[in-house]
């Protein structure tokens, strides 16, 4: 089964993308596990996409897409994959369904989208709070410490990351949101786009996933 994954950031997006895979027996790959095999390698791509990094820019797109390209010949994905973190972009999910005809593979099967309420991921991400010394997350209604705003290992301070607040939250929902939504609607129209409530425990949103995909074979 050839998988896309897809989700808004806070959504348990890697989570899922990990129990799904391994339900499936397909190989998980993320852009973000590409990248880091290709730069710990030395490979030529890894050489360049360290160049950007290092720079805090984004990866260009052909440099992704070669890596992509290279992953998905490799010999474990013959029978299917999980794809998580790409494509991103209709022109990128264009380029994939070009990539599977390249290697002889039939197109995506199953686009399943995470759905979770824009409230509930703000809840979620602006309650983390992040030790200063192990950076071990607590959550204030989750998973508080025991002392407020003190970690339990090591008595550690706790602190709010610039990424888990509210406003920046709400800024990367709209981002994935005004992104997303074409790539959604490209699926939707090839009939094989998944909506999954993705709201609650997350043992209960793996057996939703796991649920849907059955009937996909
Ligand atoms: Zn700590």
């Amino acid at each position: 089964m050839r998988l896309v994954l897809l989700g808004p950031p806070g959504a348990g997006k890697g989570t899922q993308a990990q129990f799904v895979a391994a339900e499936r027996r397909v190989p998980k790959i993320s852009t973000g596990d590409i990248f880091r095999a290709n730069v710990s390698r030395g490979t030529e791509l890894g050489v360049a996409a360290k160049k950007y990094m290092d720079a805090g820019d984004l990866v260009p797109d052909e440099v992704t897409i070669e890596m992509v390209r290279d992953r998905l010949g490799e010999e474990d994905c013959a029978h299917g994959f999980l794809l998580d973190g790409f494509p991103r972009t209709v022109p990128q999910a264009e380029v994939l369904g070009e990539i599977l005809t390249e290697h002889g593979h039939p197109p995506v099967d199953v686009v399943l989208e995470l759905v979770v309420d824009d409230d509930e991921v703000v809840r979620r991400l602006s309650g983390r709070r992040t030790c200063r010394t192990c950076n071990r997350v607590w959550h204030v209604d989750f998973d508080p410490p025991e002392v407020d705003n003190v970690c339990d290992v090591d008595r550690g301070e706790l602190y709010q990351r610039d990424d888990d607040r509210e406003e920046v939250v709400r800024h990367r929902l709209d981002v994935y949101a005004e992104q997303t939504a074409p790539l959604v609607a490209y699926y939707a129209q090839r009939g094989v786009l998944v909506g999954l409530d993705a709201t609650g425990p997350v043992d209960d949103v793996t057996l939703r996933a796991i649920d849907a995909l059955r009937r996909f074979a």
